[in-house]
Parts: structure tokens; sequence; C-alpha cells
């Protein structure tokens, strides 16, 4: 009984010892500067970009890397090796059925990620059969890309999910046809030791709307299961997924965020 008490006693001492010297370790990257010092650096000038239109793809910030401006595939390969053989036409790149998925040449870890993606019109198939694809951030993690527009799905597995793990807030998707952007902001897992130090994290806008809030991941995406992280580097290649339906991409960008 005293060792119970004991050990509650040292975990309710404990535990708020270590909360706040996480807060403070959070709080510390505004406290290094005075207020309103004028020694602080000021932040790189860039300019913006503009967003796209149904009929025209908007042009990348200036200081993205821009990973398809709807000319070719240069900066992309299979998954398997080998140049990325999807079809690449009016601006546009499309899964073709087979090739299997693609990824980037480049490793990614943590950044801002712009995807613009239309489902095929005519709708073809039902549930996780019309319109599915997805993004794989550092060629682990699925943001769900399918033709959500009256296709009746597991929640989990809807467009903007994180796939098989969180339903999107709403279903803010477009008619197939259209075309639809996501706007990730991923921050990839740590690992200490051969531990996990902190999980991967996601935001997602679709089409504009908040329906990821920072959710944090419980490992890499699988089907039918939930898999443990495995400790790995912390950047790794951006992954498209060739799920036997012709979805398109175009003006894709991405920005590498500091650690
Ligand atoms: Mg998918």
């Amino acid at each position: 009984m005293r060792i119970i008490f004991l050990a509650a006693l040292a975990v309710s001492l404990w535990l708020p010892m270590a909360w706040a010297q996480s807060a403070e370790q959070e709080l510390q990257a505004v406290y290094r500067w005075k207020q309103h010092d004028l020694n602080r650096p000021v932040p790189p000038v860039i300019m913006p970009g503009t967003a796209s239109t149904q009929n025209e793809a908007g042009k990348p910030p200036s200081d993205a890397v821009v990973l398809f401006d709807g000319k070719d595939l240069s900066r992309w390969e299979s998954e398997s090796g080998g140049p990325a053989k999807w079809k690449v036409a009016n601006g546009y790149m499309e899964v073709v059925k087979g090739i299997g998925n693609i990824r980037t040449r480049e490793d990614f870890g943590d950044c801002q990620l712009h995807v613009e993606w239309a489902a095929p019109l005519p709708a073809v198939g039902e549930s996780q059969e019309r319109g599915n694809s997805g993004v794989f951030l550092m060629g682990k993690y699925e943001i769900q890309v399918l033709d959500s527009y009256h296709n009746r799905t597991y929640a989990d597995g809807q467009a903007a999910a994180v796939y098989g793990q969180y339903p999107p807030l709403v279903n803010a998707s477009r008619p197939p046809g259209q075309w639809q952007t996501y706007d990730i902001i991923f921050h990839g897992p740590r690992f200490a030791s051969g531990k996990l130090q902190r999980p991967a994290r996601i935001t997602v806008l679709h089409n504009g709307v908040l329906v990821q809030d920072n959710v944090a991941l419980t490992g890499p995406t699988a089907h039918g299961t939930r898999p443990p992280y495995e400790p790995g580097p912390d950047r790794l290649p951006l992954g498209l997924q060739d799920h036997g339906n012709p979805v398109r991409f175009r003006n894709i960008w991405i920005r590498e965020l500091p650690e």
C-alpha cells in the first residue's frame, strides 16, 4: 500500500515538472530575444505566388522547390527505380495503371507541400475504387486522394484522410474532373537512441479548408493495420500512389521547414 502511495506521489510530482520543462523549452525561442530587438534578424523577402483557377495553375512562392510545373517528370522516378513513366500532357501528370508509385529523386522531411489533383471524369467505381491515389510524405505517411464527391467509403479512407488514422474534419471535395488543392504542413517523427522522441504531425487544408489540425500520427500508413514507427532518417522521398485510377496532378511545390 505504502509503495503504491509513494509511486503515485512520485508520478504526481514528476509529471507537472516534466510538463513545465517542455513548455519552457517551447517558449525559449521567443525569450532568446528582447522584445522589439532591432538586432533580431528580419525574415527573408520572397514573392508569394498566385492562386490557381480551374483553367490555370497558379505560381509557386519564389522560395519553393517546384516538383512538377506541368512539363516533365525530371524530378521524379519510379518507386522501383528508373524513370517515372506516368503520362504528362496539357500541364498535368496522370497515373498510368500498373506503372506503379512514383517518388521524388530528392529527400524531404519537415515541409509545407502544395499539391493539386483531379479525379477522373466520368466517375468510375465505388468507394475506394473511385479516383484513388495518395500523397505519401516521406514515402510512408499517406494523405488519401480519392473522389469523395457523393462516394461513400470508410471515414478514415476518404479524401484528405490520414489513411487509416484520421478522417478529415469535413468533406471539402469538389466534383470529379475539377482541380482540388492540398496544402500540407508536415513534421516528421524524430528518434533518439532508437526510440520515438516525437511522432509525425500533419496539418492539411483541402481546397483551402482546414481538415487535419496538427494531428499526431500513430506510425506509417498501412491497410488494415497501424504499424508502429521504425527508427529511420529525417528525410525521405515524397511519393504519389498508383492505385489503378487515372488521377491527375499539377502544380506541385514544396518548402522545407526549419528543424
Ligand atoms: Mg490512396
